[in-house]
């Protein structure tokens, strides 16, 4: 079996060129240009917490490293480096060759190199640390909802949850449309080229990961406002759509993993806003508007109340 420093040489060692330094040395050396700050965001996955032990590794490495890509999303910045700490039960070599294809495809996909980690034995564990760099000042963050704005969302919502709930035994469905619910659980695509295209026009975002409404909340808090969400007009799969409308409006609401852009944006942006989502080639749909107050309304078509009983995912809830 290799050792600690042979895995590292062997899956996590490769040749940097927008870093200064990389793996190998007590610390990397990570550029960034003049007039832009370092984004910085750490996001861990625990096994049977943040992922099902029936996952495969390659979709593992791919996820671990989504989910923080999605945060630099929410803040408009551009990937720049990450790095990882993991903790491995075993030095599986197939697992680890096959988690490190998954984490360096999306990686190269979004110009993001691995500069350095930190590995150990112990109960499965990944943490990884991304850095971006966003002009200073420039960051899109959840304090700027004013009343007035647009709520928009990007992509479609609660797929994930929708895998979930098949897992768990809930829900069946055939076997194709389980194929595609699943993906968006284990492969969802940060919406990096979405956030950057919406800096200067949207005026707050984060992105969907603990549910909508949670989420959602966060903006309202740190914002200070309210909101009215239109629930018949959130944007779902195909696949959700043909299930039953309490269902769509769980798996909408309070899903989980969604990693779309949830963002505000002054009515006058709205032509900008359309652009921006042509050029990161995803569908925008606004689903609401932001008010007075500090109250989150959800309404369905008719105007009417849509009763909600969940709100985020609170690990300690
Ligand atoms: P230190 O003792 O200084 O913490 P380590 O011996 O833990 O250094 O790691 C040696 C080098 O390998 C460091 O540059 C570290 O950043 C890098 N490294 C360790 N684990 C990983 C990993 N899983 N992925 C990428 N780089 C790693
Ligand atoms: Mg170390």
């Amino acid at each position: 079996m290799a050792g600690e420093f042979e895995l590292i040489a062997r899956f996590f060692t490769r040749p940097v060129s927008r870093a200064a330094l990389g793996v190998g040395d007590d610390c990397a050396l990570v550029r960034v240009d003049a007039g832009m700050q370092l984004a910085v965001s750490c996001d861990m996955l625990v096994e049977g917490r943040h992922f099902l032990s029936t996952v495969a590794p390659e979709r593992l490495g791919h996820k671990a490293l989504a989910v923080n890509l999605s945060d630099l999303a929410a803040c408009g910045a551009e990937p720049l480096a990450c790095t990882l700490a993991l903790a491995l039960p075993r030095a599986d070599e197939h697992f680890i060759a096959a988690f490190a294809r998954g984490l360096f495809a999306l990686a190269d996909a979004h110009g993001i190199e691995l500069v350095g980690g930190d590995t150990a034995a112990g109960p499965l564990n990944i943490c990884i640390t991304v850095f971006g760099q966003v002009p200073a000042g420039g960051a899109l963050l959840r304090d700027g909802a004013r009343p007035g704005d647009d709520l928009w969302v990007s992509g479609t919502l609660g797929d994930a949850r929708l895998a979930l709930e098949v897992f768990r035994g809930s829900v069946a469905l055939p076997g194709e449309q389980f194929e595609t619910v699943r993906r968006a659980m284990e492969l969802p695509q940060p919406r990096v080229a979405l956030g950057l295209a919406l800096r200067g026009v949207a005026s707050s975002a984060i992105d969907l990961s603990d549910g909508l409404v949670g989420d959602l909340g966060h903006v309202l808090r740190r914002s200070g406002v309210g909101a009215v969400l239109q629930a018949d007009a959130l944007p779902r799969s195909a696949v959700l759509a043909a299930q039953p409308q309490a269902l769509q409006r769980l798996c909408m609401l309070a899903g989980g993993d969604d990693y779309e852009l949830l963002f505000t944006a002054a009515p006058a942006q709205r032509e900008a806003v359309l652009a921006a989502g042509q050029r990161a080639g995803l569908a925008l749909t606004r689903c609401g508007g932001i008010v007075a107050g500090q109250a989150l309304r959800i309404v369905d078509a008719a105007g009417d109340e849509v009763p909600v009983s969940w709100s985020g995912f609170d690990h300690f809830a």
